[in-house]
Order: structure tokens, then C-alpha cells, then sequence
């Protein structure tokens, strides 16, 4: 497959839909972004990287900073983590509190909010420093020493933070975190303003297509939970938009509010595909038409 030219045929298709979507603007931070970026990026098993527009533009990687972390923590042999977080779609938006309600603190699935709250203070726990922890893993995935915390991004959040320290408190209060509330939203935020290009994403989740192994051979993941992670992703990862996801573009996903989407092809690929146009649901428009795109030209979907 002549993945360069497959990369160029999908972006002059999604390109033009840049517009449609809306940037970002819970936070000052990211409102800033200009709409008219669009970038994309595909590792191959043998980690090579493809690009095409601003596939090496850093940008706010937000959620998709929640699939690293339960990567990091899996990875750590932590099995446990799935008696505090369950598996199923939500159907709700990403920062919900009604479940949590129902549930006893039990967050539906890592991906939401609260999910990617219990994930951190997991990590804090297992670490000493759950965001320095993600941010050196990132750098070691990505093979980009470089990256680097957004330090505005992560201030905006702190200071427009009332819903995320909400849920937080309310998982408290069942007793669903380890760690004391400010200290797990701290690392949360800062987790959230990662900042990573669509090449540095498409390398890192590169692990995720190679069923838990890096491009040089070496192990990072057991298989079973490179299975696990895809499967969540796929049901989870574009918050209440999974089913919708799932139906157009057929990939285990996960999207961010800052424009990006990492999602994998297993056995063959990862793609990162970023623009910042959002839909109601916070996933990039023209992000997510790109790999409905790839998917239909390639036939490379997991059905
Ligand atoms: N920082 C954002 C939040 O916590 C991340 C949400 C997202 O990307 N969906 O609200």
C-alpha cells in the first residue's frame, strides 16, 4: 500500500470540511487555535511514520491523554484498576455526573472524565508523580524527547476546573480515589495540556496495531490488554459519539477536545489525524471525515 499517497488522497477529501466544526472554547487557552489546521499521520508496524499537512504541528492532545495512561497503567501489571472503572459506553458526554450517581462512584469507563480521574490517581499511586510519569513515557514512545506540558493550557484548566473537581469529589466520597482530590485534578489538567504532533501520537500508539509491541520488538503491553485497550476504544473512545464512530469510520478511537483523534488498525497501523473544528460532541469534524475516508479507500476497518 502506498500509504503516502493514500494519506494525500484523504486529506484533500476532509480538508475542505475544516470549517464546519467549532474550536474549542471552554478555556481561553485553546480557543486560540486557528480552525484551518488539518494534519495526518499513519506509523506502519515496522515504525515508519507517513505524514501529510500539519502532522508535525504540536497540539493539545486533551483526551487522548486518557488512553496513555491506562496504557502506562496496564503496562504496570495493574489489573486492579478495572474494580474502580467499568467498561461500558456511556451515552453520555465525556465531564457527566449522572451515572456516577447510579454507579457508586464506579465511572462507566476509563474515558470519561471521571473514568480518566480514577486512571491518574491510579498512576499517581503506582508512580509518586502520575503526570511527570506520562509525559516521560510519551517522550519514550514518541522517540521525541521534546514534548513538553502547556503550561497556559494547563493554568486555564485548573482555573475553569469546577465540573472535573466535582466528579472528583464525588468518587471521594464513595471512596473510588487513593490520592487527596486537588492533587489528582493537578495531575489531571497537566496530563490533559500534553502537547504532541500527529507524528509523535501515530509512533506512540504505534503499540496498540503490533497487539502490545513496540516498532523494535520489545514488549510493552501483554497482548490480551492491547486487545482490551482497542475494544474500549472502540466503544468508548469518542465519548457519546462511539456508536456513531463506530459506524462510520469502524476503528477503535480516541478523540481529544483540542482537535486530535489516534485511532489503530490492528495488524497493520496507527493514524493521528488532528483539526481543530469540533462537533457537539467534541470530536474534530473534519478529523473523523478523514478516517471515514481512509477506512472506505483502503477497506481497512476491523469489520
Ligand atoms: N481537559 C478536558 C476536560 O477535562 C478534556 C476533555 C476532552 O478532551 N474531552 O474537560
Amino acid at each position: 500500500m502506498d500509504y503516502q499517497a493514500v494519506l494525500e488522497e484523504v486529506a484533500d477529501r476532509a480538508r475542505p470540511l475544516v470549517r464546519q466544526g467549532r474550536v474549542a472554547d471552554y478555556i481561553p487557552a485553546l480557543e486560540c487555535v486557528s480552525p484551518d489546521r488539518f494534519g495526518i499521520a499513519l506509523t506502519d508496524l515496522n515504525g515508519e511514520t507517513y505524514g501529510v499537512g500539519d502532522w508535525e504541528v504540536p497540539f493539545s492532545v486533551q483526551s487522548i491523554s486518557k488512553a496513555f495512561s491506562l496504557a502506562l497503567v496496564l503496562a504496570q501489571e495493574d489489573q486492579s484498576i478495572w474494580e474502580r472503572v467499568g467498561r461500558e459506553p456511556s451515552g453520555t458526554a465525556f465531564n457527566s455526573l449522572v451515572q456516577l450517581e447510579w454507579e457508586q462512584g464506579i465511572p462507566r469507563n476509563p474515558f470519561l472524565n471521571s473514568g480518566a480521574l480514577v486512571v491518574t490517581d491510579r498512576l499517581q499511586t503506582l508512580t509518586g508523580d502520575a503526570s511527570t510519569a506520562l509525559l516521560d513515557f510519551l517522550r519514550e514512545e514518541s522517540g521525541n524527547p521534546e514534548l513538553s506540558f502547556d503550561q497556559a493550557v494547563a493554568g486555564s484548566e485548573a482555573e475553569h476546573g469546577d465540573r472535573n473537581a466535582a466528579l472528583a469529589h464525588f468518587m471521594a466520597s464513595f471512596g473510588n480515589l487513593e490520592n487527596p482530590v486537588p492533587s489528582v485534578i493537578e495531575h489531571y489538567f497537566w496530563q490533559c495540556s500534553i502537547e504532541m504532533s500527529c507524528r509523535d501520537l501515530a509512533t506512540a500508539g504505534g503499540f496498540l496495531a503490533r497487539h502490545g509491541l513496540r516498532a523494535d520488538g520489545t514488549r510493552l503491553l501483554h497482548a490480551r490488554d492491547a486487545k482490551r485497550m482497542n475494544a474500549v476504544m472502540l466503544t468508548c473512545g469518542t465519548y457519546d459519539a462511539a456508536g456513531e464512530f463506530a459506524y462510520r469510520v469502524g476503528l477503535p478511537a480516541k478523540s481529544g477536545v483540542g482537535g486530535g483523534i489516534v485511532a489503530v488498525v490492528p495488524g497493520r497501523c496507527t493514524l493521528c489525524v488532528w483539526s481543530p473544528g469540533l462537533d457537539a460532541r467534541g470530536n474534530s469534524v473534519a478529523g473523523a471525515a478523514a478516517l471515514d475516508h481512509f477506512t472506505t479507500l483502503t477497506g481497512w476497518s476491523v469489520f
